[in-house]
């Protein structure tokens, strides 16, 4: 029975991320935000791909998720694992030049997320805050107890000038039968290679990053909990779009007032749109030859652009964009 699930779940996502010919991003490029300047001396933010993000500022950087290794789901056989590729995450480091890290947190513990984050630990010194799951994903390769701090809902920590805090939020509704990787723990520390079932969702969060010269808002996954973020202002929001296109009117709009229009940002840049099956030494694209459901997420956001006065856009690959 778990194996017909997990079979499904890889056929599911790989069927839904494979396709004949690449799309156009060219229709985006005018939403492409600019590289900030060299001498900017504010905080920035670095996209490499899905919701794995570097923000810095002159003396601190962290980093959301760092995910790298980008298994290709679609080779994967009937009893297909994965495994953190540490070549990969050392290119995927040296792209965010990032050497050393204060911190990093995952939005949840699903693969795209959490997979990596114990080697970028390893590698940078940073300490790893999540879930108990993200906690067992960094036990299971043999992370330090003292570079692991399970975080709550509520809580907060500060690193430097900034300050991280974690609300309640929820995963995309995944369609059956990926909604078995839903509400579920890695409760035990997990070692790979393993199924992809077995980066389970644990909780999902969003974040919320305080600095002096701003407030940045991170919701890796298109779900939310309607008021959790009530009493939050945000200068910028990054939103996870991944699914969001093949929703209906009313949960895109739910999304929207319950994420953007709750924190009043001027600015949201779109995250979570790529196909992870595909290396980041490979253009960043979204699944399909027409681009999957990722044209409908992004005329939705156009406009609610338009309707609202909020800037929307995309971050370029692996440039650091000024956040304020
Ligand atoms: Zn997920």
């Amino acid at each position: 029975m778990f194996r017909a699930s997990a079979l499904t779940v890889l056929m599911t996502l790989a069927l839904a991320c494979a396709g004949p010919e690449p799309y156009d991003m060219s229709a985006w490029a005018h939403l492409e935000a600019e590289p900030a300047p060299e001498a900017f001396e504010g905080v920035t933010v670095t996209f490499l791909g899905v919701s794995t993000l570097v923000i810095r500022d002159a003396e601190t950087t962290l980093m959301i998720d760092g995910f790298f290794t980008r298994p290709d789901l679609g080779g994967l056989n009937i009893l297909g694992k994965i495994a953190p590729d540490p070549e990969r995450v050392d290119q995927g480091l040296s792209l965010g030049r990032v050497r050393s890290l204060a911190a990093i947190t995952t939005v949840h513990s699903h693969f795209d997320h959490a997979m990596d984050t114990p080697l970028v630990a390893q590698r940078t010194g940073a300490m790893l805050l999540g879930s108990s799951s993200t906690a067992n994903i960094a036990r299971g390769l043999g992370l330090p107890e003292h570079q692991i701090r399970e975080v709550a809902p509520g809580d907060s920590a500060g690193f430097g000038a900034f300050r991280i805090k974690w609300f309640a939020s929820k995963h995309y509704p995944l369609p059956p039968p990926a909604d078995i990787m839903l509400g579920t723990e890695v409760e035990t520390p997990l070692v790979p290679p393993a199924r992809i079932t077995a980066w389970a969702e644990g909780r999902s969060d969003t974040i919320v990053i305080e600095h002096p010269r701003g407030t940045l808002v991170v919701q890796g996954s298109a779900g939310f909990v309607p008021g959790a973020l009530a009493g939050v202002d945000a200068d910028v929001v990054l939103l996870g779009i991944g699914g969001l296109g093949g929703m209906e009117t009313a949960y895109q709009e739910d999304y929207w007032r319950h994420i953007v229009s709750e924190v009043g940002p001027a600015e949201v840049y779109a995250i979570h749109w790529d196909d992870f099956n595909r290396p980041l030494s490979e253009p960043l694209l979204p699944g399909g030859t027409a681009g999957g459901d990722f044209p409908l997420a992004m005329h939705f956001l156009e406009a609610k652009a338009t309707a609202t006065g909020v800037q929307v856009g995309l971050l370029p690959f692996a440039v650091p964009v000024a956040l304020y």
